[in-house]
């Protein structure tokens, strides 16, 4: 099964990923994920996306899409892509490298947020240093404060694209490249909305319960939910 969690910047694709990862046998596939760590770990692709994405520009198509070539294989239960695709080049080079492995698209999740709120929920993301665990200075604080919920370090950090400039930036981006897939999954019919804005337990049962349907209709072998 292959879920796409279609949303801007801050409207919640990867605290729900991580969720749902939790849920269901699906690995999430965060690309905003695999290019940090490469610009950590200084790799080539790494040294060409530092500067773009400090400054919130889309790295360019063929690196995301060898990427995602190279993680998504047969086999597996299936994958939640979190920021991927993010141009209709990308989807289409989705759907035409899925054809190849014999697989396609499920589902694709529209996760709606209001831009005001969005803001809000940027501009108040902080991660642990150790294991990346997502927090928010208002909306989800670590149950001890200063201490990560998940490893227990105590450094926190905030992404460098999360300042206010860069995020009116990669909001802009998110209108003029990434939008036009909407209705390219429309056509599809594999779109279905979900309002995000409300709280995380309850975008997670409205994303469950999709997920839940896709799975009744699918006939494929090889994934089963935990719970
Ligand atoms: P994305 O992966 O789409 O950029 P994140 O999952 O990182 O978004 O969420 C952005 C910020 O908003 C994080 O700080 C997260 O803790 C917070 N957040 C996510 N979902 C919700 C929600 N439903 N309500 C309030 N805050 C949320
Ligand atoms: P994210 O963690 O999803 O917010 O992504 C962080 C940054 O990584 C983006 O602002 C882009 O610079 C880059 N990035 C992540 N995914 C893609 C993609 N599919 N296409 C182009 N750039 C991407």
């Amino acid at each position: 099964m292959i879920v796409i969690l279609l949303g801007p910047p801050g409207s919640g694709k990867g605290t729900q990923a991580k969720r749902l990862e939790e849920k269901y046998h699906l690995k999430q596939l965060s690309t905003g994920e695999i290019l940090r760590a490469e610009v950590a770990a200084s790799s080539e692709i790494g040294k060409k996306a530092k500067s773009i994405m400090d400054a919130g520009q889309f790295v360019p198509d063929d690196i995301l899409i060898n990427i995602i070539d190279s993680k998504v294989q047969k086999g597996n239960a299936g994958y939640i892509l979190d920021g991927f695709p993010r141009t209709l080049n990308q989807a289409e080079a989705l759907d035409h490298m899925l054809h190849v492995k014999n697989m396609a698209v499920d589902v694709v999740i529209n996760m709606v947020v209001d831009e005001n709120i969005l803001i809000e929920r940027i501009t108040g993301r902080f991660s642990c240093v150790h294991c990346g665990a997502v927090y928010h200075e208002k909306f989800k604080l670590p149950l001890k404060k200063g201490i990560c919920d998940i490893c227990h370090h105590k450094e926190f950090t905030k992404r460098k694209d999360d300042s206010l400039d860069v995020i009116q930036e990669r909001l802009k981006i998110y209108h003029h490249q990434t939008s036009p897939i909407l209705p390219y999954y429309q056509k599809k019919n594999l779109v279905k909305d979900v309002d995000a804005m409300e709280k995380v337990e309850n975008v997670t049962n409205k994303i469950d319960h999709i997920i839940k349907n896709c799975f009744k209709t699918d006939n494929s072998e090889g994934f089963y939910m935990v719970n």
